[in-house]
């Protein structure tokens, strides 16, 4: 009863002008591939720059494509030089927000608590936080493969109602742009855990309702592999999600 989601996440790529072709050439080449949304939701996440020109082309061309922010601000407004908040975002008919990824938390410092938070404030704004959780390679030798993912789960959702619609994105950090991919069987077992924790935490009914998406080293090669096991509901993809043909290959894993 999960519709699998295929996010494409450009980091810090294609400005505006780029973003504006490259998401014309996907709708184009999904439409070419008369790709059904309603079976595979699928969105991009272009940098903050990109958002106003991406919204003006979806809404324009009523295409059904799907966008997020890459980020979100855990204040409102004020004085936080540089932060973008969620309000702004919802102006912008954001749908979601990734918060927590590994990159946001090894190169800008955030906490748990600080991607709790940010999971808060896109929420106060109607924009369903998609909450990335991951170990390092030090962590999987030192605590073995569930343990680190699941307590930084545990953490983000300690600031949540359990009513919040969200997205779970596991993405081992040695698997990020290393071209090394998890197993589908070790990504499959993180990602049990990580429903367990929801069934937990949320109810059997949210936990079920809850997708989970498997991130790092996503390709067109291995994503049909990934799609078959019973708990991960779709990936959230870097590099590959930068290649137009490739990334409607992904989407149509099947
Ligand atoms: P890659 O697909 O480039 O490994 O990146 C994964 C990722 O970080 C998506 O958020």
């Amino acid at each position: 009863q999960r519709t699998p989601f295929i996010a494409g996440n450009w980091k810090m790529n294609l400005d505006h002008l780029q973003a504006i072709a490259f998401v014309q050439k996907l709708s184009w080449s999904l439409s070419d591939a008369k790709h059904d949304f309603s079976q595979v939701e699928v969105a991009v996440f272009p940098p903050f720059t990109d958002l106003r020109s991406v919204q003006t082309l979806i809404s324009a061309d009523k295409l059904e494509l799907g966008f997020g922010s890459q980020d979100v601000s855990q204040h409102d407004s004020g004085a936080y030089t540089g932060e973008i908040s969620g309000n702004f975002l919802a102006r912008l008919d954001v749908q979601y927000a990734i918060v927590g990824h590994s990159e946001r938390r090894q190169f800008h410092g955030e906490t748990d608590a600080v991607v709790g938070a940010k999971a808060a404030a896109a929420v106060r704004h109607s924009i369903v936080p998609i909450i990335c959780v991951g170990e390092t390679a030090e962590d999987l030798a030192e605590h073995g493969p569930s343990a680190v993912p699941v307590a930084q789960l545990r953490e983000v959702l300690s600031s949540l109602s359990a009513d919040a619609d969200i997205v779970v994105a596991y993405e081992p950090v040695w698997a990020i742009g290393s071209g090394k991919a998890a197993t589908a069987e070790q990504a499959e077992q993180v990602c049990s855990a990580l429903r367990e924790t929801l069934v937990e935490l949320l109810g059997e009914e949210r936990a079920t309702a809850t997708r989970i998406l498997y991130g790092g080293s996503v390709k067109s090669e291995n994503i049909a592999r990934f799609m078959r096991e019973p708990n991960i509901d779709g990936a959230l993809v870097g590099g590959a999600s930068l290649a137009i043909e490739e990334f409607s290959r992904i989407i149509q894993f099947k």
